[in-house]
């Protein structure tokens, strides 16, 4: 039989944006493109924390019942989520959180997660049904302007996640509707998604593996130092890693994997810098001990073997100083609650942010990724000519189709270890006590299972 797809329509749904755009049922698929779909079972029952409302206490436990699913909509059987420090506010209730309209939506938080296809809607081609996926964070539309000019760490999606942008992927037991925070909805035993933020994943590593390798924080520390989007880490270079929570700890990783012959990790929490140690950091700073001096104590530590600059050396003098490490990459970030263990030397993460703009060599890449507040001042005869070249980016430049399939390659060929960054392992049910530890950094990150 032949189609009745009308080009009108398919004009009207394409010129569509937003969350109408992702919700629109559609057309099946052209023959020989597509596959069988398979709707969810009706009435489907799986538990999910639900955050609503202010303060403490936001986040609870809610049997949920399923609602139908339509065009390119994914139902996934949620295997692991890693518990994101930038969630943590929404979840705990603590000050900072979202506020607005979003805070009264009944949200299912966390904005990732690995697990295996249940439910496909009609139009989904990415994936099959019993394929496992990462639910990533930053989706990939492939045909926005971001997505065609290989931004798709900028893909458009991104930014469509409002109020009018979500829709309802389940109920209550009293029919209030439910919506996933940014349309993925981590913290539950199903996700709901597009097809755009699914990347099918071929390994059979363990969930709690593959839920830290893919989640949000690995992605843009591996992206950062191995993404072509951004500034991959050259081999033999001097790379420093500003701050080593698991997004640095990656960071650390992606530079030794890429083949750099210094990795100096800089991070207030004697504990992380434990691990940096353990994942491939060759030197560890604390920003506490170095004070004032921890710019210059970086730029010392690149001029060496070297720093005869008739032979190919460089060192820390002239105007515009010689020496600094090849490629920084900064992931350090404000605070959202006082640190239970070290504190570094500024909450809001501005001053480590421009420490490391300052240890980068003449010529060298400074990547940033993390969330700081306020407004950061720079030298700005080193900004202006001192040849820094500063690179930013969603979760680290990495372009989910093309990326996190070899970042699982990298955990498949025993080149990362995810099992040194996800210090705490819990059930569904003890998520709450989890974040807390995330929070207040009693752990590097921790991994929720179902
Ligand atoms: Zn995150
Ligand atoms: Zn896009």
């Amino acid at each position: 039989m032949r189609s009745t797809i009308s080009r009108r329509r398919l004009l009207k749904k394409a010129a569509a944006v937003g969350g109408a755009a992702l919700a629109a049922p559609g057309a099946p698929a052209a023959a020989g493109l597509g596959q069988a779909s398979r709707p969810a079972a009706p009435g489907r029952k799986f538990r999910g924390w639900v955050s609503r409302g202010a303060g403490t206490g936001r986040t609870t436990l809610q049997e949920l019942t399923l609602r139908p699913i339509a065009g390119r909509q994914v139902v996934v059987r949620t295997e692991a989520t890693n518990l994101c420090y930038s969630n943590a506010s929404d979840v705990l209730g603590l000050p900072g959180m979202f506020g607005g309209p979003m805070a009264q939506m009944p949200l299912i938080q966390g904005h990732g997660g690995v697990g295996v296809v249940e439910a496909i809607g009609p139009e989904v081609r990415r994936v099959q049904l019993g394929d496992r996926v990462c639910v990533s964070g930053t989706p990939q539309c492939g045909s926005c302007y971001q997505c065609l000019r290989g931004r798709a760490d900028m893909c458009q999606f991104l930014g469509r996640q409002g109020p009018k942008d979500l829709v309802p992927i389940a109920d209550m037991r009293d029919g209030t509707p439910v919506f996933a925070n940014s349309h993925i909805g981590g913290l539950a035993e199903l996700m709901v998604t597009f097809e755009e933020w699914v990347v099918p994943v071929f390994t059979k590593a363990s969930a709690v593996e593959l839920g830290m390798v893919c989640s949000c924080v690995s992605v843009a520390g591996l992206g950062t130092a191995t993404s072509q989007t951004l500034a991959a880490v050259a081999p033999g270079a001097i790379a420093a890693i500003v701050g080593c929570g698991p997004l640095g700890l990656s960071a650390v990783q992606g530079a030794r994997i890429a083949g750099a012959s210094k990795i100096i990790a800089i991070d207030p929490v004697r504990a992380r810098r434990d691990v940096a140690l353990k994942v491939g950091a060759t030197h560890v700073l604390d920003p506490n001990v170095e004070g004032d001096k921890l710019v210059a104590k970086v730029r010392e530590m690149s001029s060496t073997p070297n720093n005869r600059l008739w032979s190919g050396g460089r060192d820390s003098g002239g105007l515009l100083g010689g020496s600094g490490a090849d490629f920084v990459i900064e992931g350090a970030g404000a605070d959202r609650a006082k640190p239970k263990v070290e504190a570094g030397p500024d909450p809001t993460g501005v001053l480590p942010m421009r420490q490391a703009y300052e240890m980068c060599a003449p010529g060298g890449h400074v990547i940033t990724t993390s969330l700081p507040t306020g407004t950061i001042s720079l030298p700005a005869v080193f900004f202006a000519i001192g040849g820094r070249t500063h690179h930013a980016g969603q979760a680290g430049g990495a372009n989910p189709m093309r990326d996190i399939p070899r970042f699982v390659a990298m955990l498949d060929a025993g080149q990362y270890d995810a099992k040194s960054l996800a210090t705490r392992v819990v059930p569904l049910e003890q998520m709450l006590e989890a974040y807390e530890e995330v929070v207040y950094r009693t752990t590097v990150t921790a991994i929720m299972t179902v």
